[in-house]
C-alpha cells in the first residue's frame, strides 16, 4: 500500500503550525524543509517529540545541495556538512536525506565522480543506520533527467543509497515516465508528486511559484504514479509543492487541498489499472463514486425586506413569477420554466448572516444528484465541510457542503416525476408552474480569490467530479481578468471561475463590494433574445449599455444581415460566432456592484463568448464609473 507524505516547504506557517495541519488532514509521514529546522525557536529534538505526538513520522531531511562532483575544497567541505546534517538528523528523529543535482558553475561533468561522491556519503551514512537520496533538479548544472541521476545512482550501487523520483523536474523536462517501471523498488528512496500548468516559461520561476496539487495542473500525473507502482515501489509519496499562494493560505486548508487531491489521484490511478485490467492496488483510500449531476435545481437569494424590492422588481422585468412560499419561514420561490430562484429574506439563520456580510448576493446553489446521498458521502470522505440548517417541523433536512466564501452547494435527489422537492416545505399558488422567455439556467461565473483559485478547481474536480478546460486569459480596463472553466460530467452544470489581477478591476470591485468571492453572473438561457429583451426593456429593465464602436467592428468582422445587425446594435446585443454556431447575448446592469444576470440564445454554439468579455467588461467599469461619478456629485 502506498503511503502519502507531505513536505514542510509545501505549507505556510510556522513548523509547529505545519506539523499539525499535516497530522489533521490525515498524514501520517512529513518530509522536513532544512529552512523550517532553521526558523524553528526550539530543538531538534522538541520537533521530534512534537511529530511523536502527532503520530507523524518524519521521512527525510531535505535537501543538501551541490554536494555531489566539486572540486576541492568544496568536496572536503561537503564531507564535514554531511556530518553535521546526520547529527541533526538523528536529533530529529529520520533517517534519510535528499540530496539534490549539483547546480553550482564549479560541478564537475563526470558521472564517475559524482557516484564516488555519493558511494562515500552513502557509506558514511550507513555507519549512523542512515540512507541517502538523490534528485535530478531539472535545472541542475549536468545531472538534470531522472535517468542520469539514476546511472548515477546504479554506479555507486550501495544498498543504502536510493534515486529521488520528482514530478515536477520528471514533467517539467518531458522525461519519459515508462522505464520507471522497470526500477528496482528498494532503490527507489522516495517519490515526490507536484503539478504544474501547462505554461512556457523558464523551469525555475515555474518550480518556485507555480508548482500546485496533481489535478490542479496539466502534468500526467496518472502515468507518472502507474509507472512508480508497476516497479513494486510501495513506499511514500509525498508532496512537495512550492508555491506563494500556498504559503499565503492557512496550512490546514492547504494541507486538506494536498490529502484531497492524493485521494482523487489514487483515484484516477485505480481506474486506470481498471481499464488496463491489472489488478486492484488496494491503496486503503477508496472513495465513493462520483455521483452523477443532473442541473441546479435552485440558486437561492441572500437578502433584506429593504433591498428586496429593487431584487424581485428585476425578477419581475425578466419574466418570473412567484410561485410559492415557503411554509414556516419569509421566503420566496420564483419560476420560470425550469429556472427557480429563491428569496430569502430572514430576519436569522445562514441567508441572513450571509447578508450581513456579502449584501444582497446568491448564497446557496442546489445540485441535483442521482444519488446524493453518495454525493455527500463522497464530499465527507475527501474533507468538505457539511452544513444542515435549521428546519421548521415536518421541514426537509437539505445537507450542504461549504461553497466559495462560505456560501452554501445544496445536494438533493433528481425524483420520479410526479414527486417534487418543493411540496414539504412550500405552499404553491395555482398554477405551480410558470412559462416564459427564459428556458434554463446556462451557467453560473463564480469570481473567487487568486489565493483561492487552485483550491476551488481542486473542490469541483474531486469532490463534484467536474472537469476542467483550458484558462482563458483577457484584458480588463484595470487589469487582467482570468477564466477557467469547470463542467459537470455532461455539461448540465457549467460554471466559470474568474480570477483578477489589478487593484480596480471589474472581479476586483466584486470582490470589494461583496466582502468575498462569490456568484457574479448567472447566466440564462432564451430561444427568443429578440423578443425577449423587447418586453424587459418595456418593463424597465437596465441593461448593460454597449458602445456603437462595439456594433461598426461586428460589422466589419462579420456579415450579418443588415436587419440582424441592426437589431442587435438597437437592443444592445452582443455577438459571437464560432465554428459551429451563432451566439447572441446581453448583461443587465449590475446589481448594487454585486451580481447581473447574462441572458442568451445558443444557436449550435458551446463556448461561452469569450470574445466578447473584454468589451462587458469595459462596458461594466464605465457603468461603475458614472455611478461612482453621480454618486460624488451628490454627495457635495
Ligand atoms: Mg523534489
Amino acid at each position: 500500500m502506498l503511503k502519502w507524505s507531505i513536505a514542510t516547504v509545501s505549507m505556510g506557517g510556522t513548523l509547529e503550525a505545519k506539523l499539525a495541519a499535516a497530522a489533521r488532514a490525515g498524514f501520517r509521514a512529513i518530509e522536513i524543509f532544512e529552512n523550517d529546522l532553521t526558523f524553528f525557536s526550539g530543538r531538534p529534538a522538541d520537533v521530534k517529540a512534537m511529530a511523536q505526538n502527532l503520530g507523524v513520522e518524519i521521512i527525510a531531511l531535505q535537501p543538501m545541495r551541490d554536494f555531489e562532483a566539486m572540486p576541492e575544497p568544496q568536496r572536503s567541505r561537503n564531507f564535514e556538512r554531511a556530518k553535521r546534517k546526520f547529527d541533526l538528523m538523528q536529533e530529529l528523529g529520520t533517517s534519510m536525506l535528499c540530496v539534490c543535482s549539483s547546480v553550482a558553475e564549479e560541478a564537475i561533468d563526470d558521472p564517475a565522480r559524482a557516484a564516488a561522491d555519493l558511494g562515500a556519503l552513502a557509506d558514511l551514512a550507513a555507519q549512523r543506520g542512515m540512507r541517502i537520496g538523490y534528485e535530478a533538479l531539472a535545472w541542475g548544472r549536468h545531472v538534470k533527467d531522472w535517468m542520469d541521476a539514476w546511472k548515477i545512482v546504479d554506479l555507486a550501487d550501495r544498498p543504502n543509497l536510493g534515486i529521488v523520483l520528482d514530478s515536477f523536474h520528471i514533467c517539467a523536462r518531458k522525461n519519459p515516465l515508462e522505464p520507471i517501471a522497470n526500477l528496482r523498488p528498494d532503490r527507489i528512496a522516495l517519490v515526490q508528486i507536484s503539478d504544474a500548468p501547462n505554461v512556457v516559461m523558464d523551469v525555475i520561476s515555474m518550480s518556485r511559484h507555480h508548482r500546485c496539487f496533481p489535478g490542479q495542473g496539466d502534468f500526467p500525473l496518472v502515468d507518472y504514479l502507474d509507472a512508480v507502482v508497476h516497479s513494486g515501489y510501495r513506499g511514500h509519496i509525498s508532496l512537495e509543492v512550492f508555491n506563494d499562494q500556498f504559503r499565503g493560505a492557512p496550512a490546514t486548508a492547504v494541507a486538506r487541498d494536498g490529502m484531497r487531491s492524493l485521494l482523487a489521484a489514487a483515484e484516477k490511478l485505480e481506474a486506470q489499472r481498471e481499464r488496463k485490467a491489472l489488478p486492484k492496488l488496494n491503496l486503503g483510500s477508496t472513495l465513493p463514486p462520483v455521483a452523477h449531476i443532473d442541473g441546479i435545481e435552485f440558486i437561492e437569494f441572500a437578502t433584506s425586506d429593504k433591498e428586496s424590492s429593487a431584487l424581485l422588481a428585476l425578477l419581475d422585468g425578466l419574466g418570473f413569477r412567484r410561485v410559492a412560499r415557503h411554509r414556516s419561514k419569509d421566503v420566496d420561490l420564483f419560476r420560470q420554466n425550469d429556472i427557480n430562484i429563491v428569496v430569502n429574506r430572514e430576519q436569522e439563520g445562514f441567508s441572513h448572516s450571509f447578508y450581513l456580510v456579502h449584501g444582497t448576493s446568491v448564497c446557496a446553489l442546489t445540485l441535483r444528484f442521482d444519488n446524493a446521498k453518495q454525493a455527500l458521502e463522497r464530499a465527507n470522505a475527501l474533507a468538505a465541510t457539511t452544513y444542515f440548517g435549521r428546519v421548521g417541523p415536518g421541514e426537509a433536512v437539505i445537507p450542504a457542503v461549504g461553497g466559495v466564501e462560505n456560501s452554501l452547494i445544496y445536494f438533493i435527489d433528481r425524483l420520479p416525476k410526479g414527486r417534487s422537492n418543493w411540496d414539504q416545505d412550500f405552499i404553491f399558488e395555482s398554477p405551480p408552474d410558470a412559462t416564459g422567455a427564459l428556458a434554463r439556467i446556462d451557467h453560473l461565473s463564480n469570481v473567487v480569490r487568486r489565493s483561492e483559485f487552485l483550491s476551488w478547481i481542486l473542490f469541483y474536480k474531486s469532490v463534484l467530479g467536474f472537469r476542467d478546460e483550458p484558462q482563458v486569459e483577457l484584458a480588463d480596463p484595470y487589469g487582467a481578468f482570468f477564466s477557467r472553466v469547470i463542467r459537470s460530467d455532461d455539461g448540465a452544470v457549467r460554471i466559470p471561475l474568474n480570477i483578477a489581477e489589478g487593484g480596480s478591476t471589474g472581479v476586483s470591485r466584486f470582490i470589494d463590494s461583496s466582502g468575498g468571492g462569490g456568484i457574479q453572473q448567472i447566466a440564462l438561457s432564451t430561444s427568443d433574445l429578440f423578443g425577449f429583451v423587447e418586453r424587459a426593456r418595456g418593463k424597465g429593465v437596465k441593461f448593460l449599455d454597449i458602445p456603437d464602436n462595439y456594433y461598426d467592428d461586428i460589422e466589419a468582422r462579420y456579415d450579418l444581415p443588415p436587419d440582424t445587425l441592426a437589431r442587435i446594435r438597437d437592443l444592445k446585443i452582443l455577438y459571437d460566432r464560432s465554428s459551429t454556431g451563432e451566439f447572441f447575448h446581453i448583461y443587465t446592469s449590475m446589481f448594487e456592484d454585486r451580481f447581473f444576470f447574462e441572458i442568451l440564445e445558443r444557436r449550435n454554439y458551446d463556448l461561452f463568448g469569450a470574445a466578447n468579455t473584454p468589451i462587458r467588461l469595459a462596458a461594466q467599469t464605465h457603468e461603475q464609473d458614472v455611478a461612482l461619478q453621480q454618486k460624488a456629485m451628490f454627495d457635495f
